[in-house]
């Protein structure tokens, strides 16, 4: 997930790529990446700035909060930076919790693995449901009885 500025010609482009689930480095036993999520950047270039407007797609596997079952879960996150290039930046940087990365305007890379690892985590519900029907880890002692007459 390093973009290389040099590889980015002036005007629009589109960048699409796989994001797996080991480059990722996402250490959290509740959050299973099962294949590698889908990621396109659209770039737009100009003389001093590279403004990227992203989407990252896939699935995820979750604990359910009620059943405590694993499920799927789709996730479908847009983000968006902007890279300002200058003579004097550094070659090397790391998009972190700026949203704005100044790089060498001679050529650079910027690497976008935390950018990303923070939209999964901040895609996924605080507790996570495997559905609404879902009736938890001991079927019917939370059964809930609607007034059919309401
Ligand atoms: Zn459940």
């Amino acid at each position: 997930m390093r973009i290389e500025t040099s590889k980015i010609p002036r005007g629009e482009s589109d960048s699409v790529f796989e994001v797996t689930p080991e480059e990722l480095e996402l250490d959290r036993e509740d959050v299973r990446i099962p294949e590698p999520l889908a990621a396109s950047v659209h770039f737009s270039r100009l003389d001093r700035e590279i403004v990227a407007r992203g989407r990252l797609s896939g699935k995820v596997i979750l604990i359910c909060s009620r059943c405590l079952k694993p499920f799927e879960y789709r996730i479908d996150e847009s983000f968006s930076f902007v890279i300002e290039l200058a003579s004097t930046a550094p070659s090397a940087v790391r998009l972190g919790d700026e949203d704005i990365v100044q790089v060498s305007s001679y050529g650079a890379v910027v690497e976008i693995k935390n950018e990303l690892r923070d939209l999964v985590i901040l895609s996924i519900p605080m507790m996570p449901v495997c559905s609404k029907d879902c009736r938890g880890t001991a079927p019917g002692k939370w059964e809930i009885h609607t007034d059919e007459r309401r």
